[in-house]
């Protein structure tokens, strides 16, 4: 495919497992600025296109392009180093450090051969720390210690800590699972303030919020895509009625 604009292209993307392909010729496309959800019943494969995404896990075939760079074989850090930020379902903050701290070992040039933690805060870490916080709504806590957050604060925190790498493409794989419906709320109108900036891959299964973020919506099933389209596209769709809504 030529040059486009969009963000991601995926095209005849597929993984296989021991011959079970998790993911079968997928192609799917993603604006600059899109909030994407993805959803589908357990198995569909989608944490499975994260990792591919990510490049925590090979593909067997197909491309992946972001702002059209080829990154199906590129190193996962690199990945990272390109602009894809992901967030996986179990967080992974240092509980022992306090909210700032967490903050500043996330900044892509802190990372020194000494170790994370031991640079100098320069006033450009300090003032992206900052803006951070306050757009994960933690400012006020910036010196609390992260393991004495609630649960839906140390997603946000995690949220942030991939914020400081300012990507261009940050993708969640159920961001609001174990949340009160307060943090639900909260959490809505955080992923919608930072898809100003950037391009977002949602996957979720709590439809109403799906409703309040997605852009449009993807229905996997059986590694392939289903349906694809706006909400009540998708929602009136009888193929998907049948094998995710339905149940
Ligand atoms: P979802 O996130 O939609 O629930 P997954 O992507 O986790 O689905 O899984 C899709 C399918 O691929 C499942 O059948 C799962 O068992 C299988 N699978 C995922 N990762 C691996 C792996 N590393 N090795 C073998 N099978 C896997
Ligand atoms: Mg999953």
């Amino acid at each position: 495919m030529s040059n486009t604009d969009f963000v991601l292209a995926i095209e005849d993307l597929t993984v296989s497992f021991d011959g079970f392909k998790a993911i079968d010729t997928l192609n799917l496309y993603i604006d600059r600025e899109e909030l994407r959800v993805i959803i589908g019943p357990n198995g569909a494969g989608k944490t499975t296109l994260l990792d591919l995404i990510c490049g925590k896990t090979r593909a067997s075939g197909g491309s992946i392009k972001f702002k059209n760079t080829e990154i199906t074989r590129m190193a996962e850090h690199k990945i990272v180093r390109a602009g894809v930020g992901r967030k996986f379902q179990t967080p992974s903050i240092y509980e022992n450090l306090s909210v700032f701290k967490n903050l500043e070992v996330s900044f892509p040039q802190g990372r020194s051969v000494f170790g994370a933690l031991r640079f100098k805060t320069s006033t450009e870490v300090i003032a992206r720390i900052h803006a951070v916080a306050e757009e994960i709504g933690l400012e006020a806590l910036l010196h609390t210690e992260a393991g004495l957050l609630s649960h839906g604060q140390k997603q946000w925190l995690e949220i942030g800590m991939l914020l400081m790498q300012e990507p261009e493409l940050l993708m969640l794989d159920e961001p609001i699972a174990g949340m009160s419906a307060r943090e639900r709320e909260l959490t809505a109108e955080l992923l919608q303030r930072i898809c100003r900036k950037r391009s977002m891959i949602v996957i979720e299964h709590d439809m109403e919020f799906v409703r309040r973020i997605a852009h449009k919506v993807t229905v996997m099933h059986q590694g392939k895509i289903l349906a694809e389209g706006s909400m009540d596209k998708v929602q009136n769709d009888a193929k998907v009625i049948d094998v995710y809504l339905g149940h």
